[in-house]
């Protein structure tokens, strides 16, 4: 078939050598056109035009035979839109109502088909929500989140108007395409939503983006003349043609990402192409030929950069990739060009390892996948590792890494950085961390640094003199998770390691009371010791206490260590007394608690009959001497004196530790008695009480601290 093409034809940058009629590779199904055909017995399909927002125009699913190149052209000048490519010679086309098709080599054309416009992963999910509906009886239908896109000329009032139609509303999310409308729809919803001739395919979307998370974007996947179609399945055959084996490709690097060091930037793409080829027996190796065959260059740009698909100013675009030759021309074919007005940085939302690991996808090959969590899916967050569903499609093109043997190269040896400590994971308090590990094939040059990519800061590190160790002292962490890079760099070559740690939130400070036991008691004395602990990780810088408007510190055993006994003195009024305590970390944590003491008026045993008698017995001890004693002992002998107008009748004590009391053993001597009694002594603070009494209920008192070490 001739046109008067002309000159035309130079610029069509596939060869209709490539033409191979027979087949339409969507992601529901092949469509065998051969077969389609015959069974028509017309060169055109059959099929039912969908519902259409205008009848000016409609959408085409055409297989061009052969010139295709003339073919493309000619539509074109006709009035057509060539839109998108279904793998291997399909386009989808859009044609105004009445368009001649006439004499044109074109085999199959049919409008596509509802069935086909619905992603399986959306049918599988609305199967199971049928089922689930079937079984709640009238319970609310449920909805899918999915991704409507819409055929690339049909302008947006259009498709706003079919959502009304339908009455659906979008979803907003800052990171959607022109193209696309979020949406939260049930069953029947998308039943009908696929009736509509401008509706391009529905796909799953990602929770994360209606809950408005931003999202990377693929400006989509080129061969040259058109973007591939979302409707379409893999492309192409690889690097390695026909079936599944291995290939060995070359990189290579033009203008990196403004404002990064371009070692990292390079370090991030090695780190990107080593896990593809984790998956698929593909090797690359690095060479500064940036236009030999078989080589994938990176670039950044902005605006016009070489190629027929510009970074326009303000484009949502990332970056976009050309597929492998054939069916692209060398020496573009498996080029990434990635658009350099974004803020690219390691780690960050504009992540330079997620978008080459997403890029270097279609280099080698695969097209969009439907799977929302997958690197190959149009709208991707940060990447760590590639999902199974990117290794399943990868996989159609090439044998599993490790499955064939790999040419040997001998190589020189690679500098390699390992770190000992932490762990992966490890978890800390403290809001430093050192870490340190092992170099090899180190030689004099090398430096180590390190990032904190969460806190984003960054120092150098030291490196022994025989350069086999390396340390990275005090690493500041942000509370949370925090990842840390460790890069070691030689020659202009870097590597980089990295660590996931964790500052954890500091544990609760505590206090207890241990005197009074369980925190209250009753007195009758105008004073009482109250006796304790408190703990913290960072040690215990003070404890407070206030009570009835009087307050003071207590008295530490081990002021700053982890754990110490506290002591104090505090004045009663009569009735209730609650004091309040309070310690203090050294990291600024603060814990309460609270000891009430009742202070009850003097025990007077009602006298049988009245006494005149007010004088208490006076009460002298010899033993210990002082009332705040040190001692290492476990038992203490308390002697003394007491002496009383009328007699003394009785000694008792107490003491507040372990809860311990009795009766002093007396002796009676010419003025009083003599009286003394043992005491176990607990460790830390024992607080020792003794009374005197008389006949007629008289009692005087006198209190000991000892403290046991
Ligand atoms: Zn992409
Ligand atoms: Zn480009």
């Amino acid at each position: 078939m001739k046109h008067r093409l002309g000159a035309m034809l130079v610029v069509c940058a596939v060869s209709s050598s490539l033409v191979e009629a027979g087949e339409l590779r969507l992601k529901t199904r092949s469509i065998d056109t051969v077969s389609e055909l015959s069974k028509s017995g017309t060169a055109f399909a059959a099929g039912s035009i969908g519902r259409r927002m205008t009848g000016a125009r409609s959408h085409w699913l055409i297989e061009v035979q052969e010139n295709l190149g003339e073919v493309l052209e000619e539509l074109r000048r006709r009035g057509a839109a060539v839109l998108s490519q279904v793998p291997e010679n399909g386009y989808v086309v859009s044609a105004a109502e009445g368009f001649d098709w006439s004499g044109l080599t074109i085999g199959y054309r049919a409008w596509i088909a509802p069935e086909d416009k619905v992603s399986p992963l959306v049918n599988e999910q609305a199967l199971v929500a049928a089922a689930l509906v079937g079984e709640a009886e009238a319970a609310t239908p449920s909805r899918l989140l999915v991704i409507a896109r819409f055929h690339k000329d049909v302008e947006s009032w259009q498709t706003d108007g079919i959502l009304d139609a339908e009455g659906v509303r979008s979803l907003a999310n800052a990171s959607l395409q022109s193209v696309d409308r979020l949406l939260e729809l049930s069953v029947e919803e998308i039943a009908r939503l696929r009736l509509w001739d401008e509706l391009e395919y529905i796909f799953p979307a990602p929770e994360a983006m209606k809950a408005g998370e931003v999202f990377l974007v693929c400006d989509g996947v080129h061969t040259g003349e058109v973007e591939v179609s979302m409707l379409a399945a893999v492309y192409g055959e690889g690097w390695d043609g026909a079936g599944r084996g291995s290939a060995s490709l070359t990189y290579s690097f033009g203008a990196l990402a403004p404002g990064v060091d371009a070692e990292l930037v390079k370090s991030e793409a090695r780190r990107a192409f080593d896990e593809w080829s984790r998956a698929v027996a593909v090797s690359f190796r690095e060479t500064t030929s940036r236009s030999t065959v078989r080589n994938i260059d990176i670039l950044f740009a902005t605006g016009d950069h070489g190629d027929p698909f510009p970074f326009a100013s303000g484009s949502a675009a990332l970056g976009h990739s050309f597929y492998p030759a054939p069916p692209n021309p060398e020496p573009i074919a498996g080029d990434v060009h990635i658009n350099s007005a974004y803020s690219w940085s390691v780690g960050g939302t504009w992540d330079i390892y997620s978008v080459l690991l997403h890029e270097m996808g279609h280099s080698l090959g695969i097209g969009h996948t439907d799977a929302p969590n997958a690197v190959m899916y149009p709208y991707y967050q940060k990447a760590t590792v590639l999902q199974s569903d990117d290794v399943a499609s990868i996989r159609q093109l090439y044998a599993e890494a490790g499955g064939t043997t790999m040419p040997a190269t001998p190589t020189a040896p690679v500098l390699s950085l390992t770190i000992a400590s932490p762990l992966q994971g490890a978890k800390t308090t403290s809001d430093t961390m050192n870490f340190s590990g092992a170099l090899a094939n180190a030689t004099a040059g090398v430096s180590v640094d390190y990032w904190n990519e969460t806190a984003g800061v960054s120092s150098s590190c030291l490196v022994n003199t025989t350069r086999t160790t390396w340390s990275c002292a005090s690493v500041p962490l942000n509370a949370g998770a925090n990842t840390i890079a460790i890069r070691a760099t030689m020659n202009g070559a870097s590597v980089i390691v990295r660590r996931v740690v964790t500052r954890e939130a500091w544990e609760d400070v505590k206090i207890s009371v241990t005197s009074p036991a369980g925190g209250s008691t009753s007195t009758t004395g105008s004073a009482i010791s109250i006796l304790g602990n408190a703990q913290h990780a960072t040690g215990i810088a003070s404890v407070t206490w206030i009570v009835n408007g009087q307050g003071g510190q207590a008295t530490l055993s081990a002021p700053n260590a982890a754990t110490t006994n506290y002591s104090f003195v505090a004045p009663l009024v009569m009735g209730t007394n609650s004091i309040q305590l309070r310690a203090t970390a050294r990291n600024g944590q603060t814990a309460s608690a609270v000891a009430n003491v009742e202070r009850k008026t003097a025990v007077t045993t009602p006298p049988a009959e009245p006494t005149t008698d007010r004088t208490a017995p006076t009460m002298t001890v010899q033993a210990p001497i002082g009332t705040f004693i040190f001692t290492s002992s476990a038992r203490m002998t308390f002697r003394g004196l007491a002496t009383d107008n009328i007699g003394v009748t009785r000694v008792s004590w107490r003491n507040s530790a372990g809860a311990q009391a009795g009766e002093a053993i007396t002796t009676r001597t010419a003025t009083g008695v003599q009286w003394s009694f043992d005491v176990n002594l607990l460790t830390g603070y024992n607080a020792i009480e003794i009374k005197a009494f008389d006949a007629a209920g008289n009692a005087s008192g006198y209190t000991a601290t000892v403290r046991r070490y």
